[in-house]
């Protein structure tokens, strides 16, 4: 599965950032020519996060269109369908300016409090190191 690899990249770059911390959130940028299935990206991202710092991360994915610069007319255009091809003058020639992204945009981390709540939740979310 294509979208388990993107995941893979994401929850390592994550985990990396976090540097220890539990990541409760991570905005990623997808470019449209990933070809990425944001629900596929997501499931991925459960399955490769768990048993991480970054098991029950929300993934927020945020699709960048695909643009190209058409190296015969100098178009920029937002580019839609495979083949990829200048709108403006009909040239296959086009360099991809946006949309192989493949970047966390930002994460959120729990950040670690010097006092410590008094919270009885029981939600059974301890380490349980022993
Ligand atoms: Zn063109």
């Amino acid at each position: 599965m294509h979208e388990l690899s993107l995941a893979a990249s994401v929850v390592e770059i994550a985990l990396r950032h976090a540097a220890g911390r539990r990541v409760t959130r991570v905005e990623l940028e997808v470019g449209a020519l990933r070809q990425a299935v944001p629900s596929a990206l997501a499931f991925s991202f459960e399955v490769v996060a768990h048993g991480t710092l970054a098991e029950g991360a929300i993934l927020d994915i945020r699709a960048i269109p695909a643009r190209g610069a058409c190296r015969r007319c100098g178009a920029v255009s937002e580019l839609h369908l495979f083949p990829l091809q200048c709108p403006s003058c009909g040239a296959f020639d086009l360099e991809i300016v946006a949309g192989e992204e493949l970047l966390v945009a930002s994460l959120e981390l729990e950040e670690r409090h010097d006092g410590e709540h008094d919270q009885d939740g029981g939600d059974g979310g301890h380490p349980g190191c022993q």
